[in-house]
């Protein structure tokens, strides 16, 4: 089947499983649900939204003008090398078929931080009102097996099931002397150990890069560098994630999550920086921290799938190597969505999987045959690969030199200059 809106609107919808409904998953059903023409199953292994980390959407995520869209201080230059007008034209397009309902609760979502399960509730109470092309939601864990046997020839499958994606390494036919099975269409590239600190604090506060360095000062081994603002639904709030860069030595050490008072306890020469960011802000504002301090130690890694799509189980397919045709993956189309195809720190992968979702589903609604979805969709996936590896290096890279303020020798050693 070539073209859902055309050739099978009224007869034959286009199967689509959709699988993993978090925030990608679920943007990406919401936005097929409201375009004629398909039927859509959304599989996912959780039975309730428990996820109640904050996450930051980025504000081009609502951005209805190229200049509004390239308006961040990082990004700005890399989007205008990457893509050229028309390009960034279609992704602006893409996003004005986007229901006005889910319009406003993005803009809701965007004003601050907000609790991950908030989004996924949201967008799922939305699904729940129906639209023009039904939504069949689907409780159990999918094995890749399963996947294989339930998709038809013509059908759709679009994995949506984050960082550990379900197919993105089954998305390649074997090759011969190939690497690994895990990474054999992954590349990933790890910037560095973190211990990611957050806590919710009483007051309004904001937190420019000189006020990350002034509270940095006597912070000799380990600097706390937030990302603070306010919470989306509470602006008298405020929400402090803090990044702490570790050793790889500290990272093996440490449990995966723990509370502020372990980290004292047990890492104080860690902790010691990020309770001099709390006691210089107690003394400015006059509030206080209001929640539990959360610490998760984490690889801060930035990967992405070499083929977003099965584009080369069809190559393969049509090659008439082996018996390949026979691969239930050489007729139907597969997509990557979301951090299952990209996954990056410094608050941005969210934003992208659901601009990615976007994109596809502006794709698929136009009619156009699969082969051109797929490859449009992979040089797509592929620019925004290139805009958030150049976004997260120089964020890396200012890290690296903030860390050494003070140092010049120190700074110098992460210099190359020619
Ligand atoms: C501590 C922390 C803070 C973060 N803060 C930010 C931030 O501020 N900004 C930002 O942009 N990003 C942030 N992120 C990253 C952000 O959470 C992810 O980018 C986002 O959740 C990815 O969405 P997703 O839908 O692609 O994948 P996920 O959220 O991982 O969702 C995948 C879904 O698929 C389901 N699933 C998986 N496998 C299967 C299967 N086999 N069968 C059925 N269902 C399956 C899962 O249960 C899940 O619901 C943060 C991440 C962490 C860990």
């Amino acid at each position: 089947m070539q073209n859902p809106t055309a050739t099978h609107a009224v007869h034959t919808p286009q199967r689509v499983h959709i699988l993993g409904a978090g925030p990608v998953g679920l943007v990406m059903a919401a936005m097929l649900q409201s375009m004629p023409g398909f039927s859509i199953r959304l599989y996912e292994k959780r039975t309730t939204y428990t996820r109640a980390r904050m996450v930051m959407l980025a504000s081009y995520l609502v951005a209805d003008s190229l200049s509004a869209y390239a308006a961040d201080e990082v990004d700005g230059d890399n989007v205008a090398a990457i893509f050229d007008a028309t390009e960034l034209e279609a992704g602006l397009s893409a996003r004005r078929s986007v229901t006005a309902k889910l319009v406003a609760l993005i803009k809701d979502w965007s004003q601050g931080f907000c609790p991950l399960n908030t989004i996924e509730k949201g967008i799922s109470a939305l699904i729940e009102e129906g639209g023009p092309s039904p939504v069949e939601r689907i409780v159990g864990n999918v094995s890749v097996d399963q996947a294989l046997a339930m998709v038809a020839p013509d059908d759709i499958m679009i994995d949506c099931t984050g960082c550990n994606s379900l197919l993105r390494n089954h998305l390649v036919p074997d090759q011969v002397g190939e690497v690994s099975a895990a990474e054999r269409n992954t590349y990933t590239l790890r910037l560095e150990y973190a211990v990611n600190v957050t806590f919710l604090y009483g007051a309004p506060y904001q937190c420019n890069e000189y006020c990350k360095y002034y509270k940095n000062h006597g912070n000799a081994q380990y600097k706390f560098i937030p990302a603070v603002d306010r919470i989306a639904r509470d602006a008298g709030v405020t929400h402090v994630f803090g990044i702490i860069s570790i050793s790889a030595e500290d990272f093996a050490a440490m449990p995966p999550t723990c509370k502020g008072d372990y980290l004292r306890e047990n890492f104080p020469a860690v902790a010691v920086s990020m309770d001099r960011f709390i006691e210089q802000i107690d003394k400015e504002t006059g509030g206080q921290v209001i929640s539990e301090i959360e610490i998760v130690r984490i690889p801060l890694n930035l990967y992405h799938a070499r083929n977003a799509t099965n584009r080369a189980w069809h190559v393969k397919s049509a090659s008439g190597q082996s018996d390949d045709g026979a691969h239930s993956f050489s007729k139907a189309s597969v997509f990557l969505v979301g951090d299952a195809a990209i996954g990056s720190p410094y608050f941005q992968s969210i934003s992208l999987g659901i601009e990615c979702a976007m994109f596809l589903a502006g794709l698929l609604q136009e009619g156009i045959p699969m082969s051109d979805v797929r490859s449009q969709y992979e040089a797509r996936i592929y620019k925004q690969w290139l805009r958030v590896y150049m976004r997260s290096k120089t964020i890396k890279h200012n890290k690296d030199i903030f860390e050494r303020l003070d140092d010049t020798f120190g700074i110098l050693e992460q210099l190359k200059i020619y």
